[in-house]
């Protein structure tokens, strides 16, 4: 048995291909090595495999491709990539949605654990009259210039997270939790 990291088999084709060489593969290279090389194909001569994939293995083309498949590989565990900086923008996006969801969370203990209202008569944050929930947004933020920024984002139509709807489903999954929890209480 010889592992080979760079052969790939497809169940729906029935065929092998050569990972590197699609990947990396110029024309010219699928022009000489066609089968392997060709996303569209793949080989399946399997009586003919014992000269193919050596030959194949030992190519100047495919050993190149080898070699910018491993250096990518490389670059993406250094994370020096061009994915890697979005893939770093994203994680930031989503600690930023965790937080704001943290924040109401919390709030919504407070409420819960000193039976106050959340709602006021209207929903404009900063304003008197908005509510216990949002008078609490606005008193954190002046705390963390985070949730400040995201309230500052906010007239540009962006989802906040502070409408009635997300505080009546958070509601509802914290009540089925400590719904859960009784009950599991109850069977012990
Ligand atoms: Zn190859």
């Amino acid at each position: 048995m010889v592992p080979r990291s760079w052969l790939i088999y497809s169940k729906k084709r029935d065929a092998i291909f050569c990972f590197p060489c699609i990947l990396f593969g110029s024309s010219s290279t699928k022009q000489i090595m066609p089968a392997l090389a060709d996303a569209q194909k793949g080989f399946n001569d399997w009586r003919h495999l014992s000269p193919h994939i050596p030959e194949h293995e030992n190519s100047t083309f495919h050993r190149e491709n080898c070699i910018k498949w491993k250096m990518l590989e490389q670059k993406i565990k250094r994370k020096t990539t061009i994915d890697a900086s979005l893939q770093k923008a994203i994680d930031q996006e989503t600690n930023k949605w965790r937080h704001i969801l943290k924040v109401c969370t919390n709030i919504l203990f407070f409420c819960a654990e000193n039976n106050l209202p959340l709602r006021g008569s209207h929903e404009r944050i900063g304003e008197s009259g908005s509510g216990v929930f949002l008078s609490d947004v606005d008193m954190i933020s002046k705390f963390d210039p985070e949730l400040r920024a995201h309230i500052e984002s906010l007239h540009k139509g962006n989802i906040s997270y502070f409408t009635p709807y997300i505080q009546n489903e958070l509601i509802d999954i914290l009540a089925s939790e400590v719904k859960k929890q009784i009950l599991d209480d109850l069977k012990a």
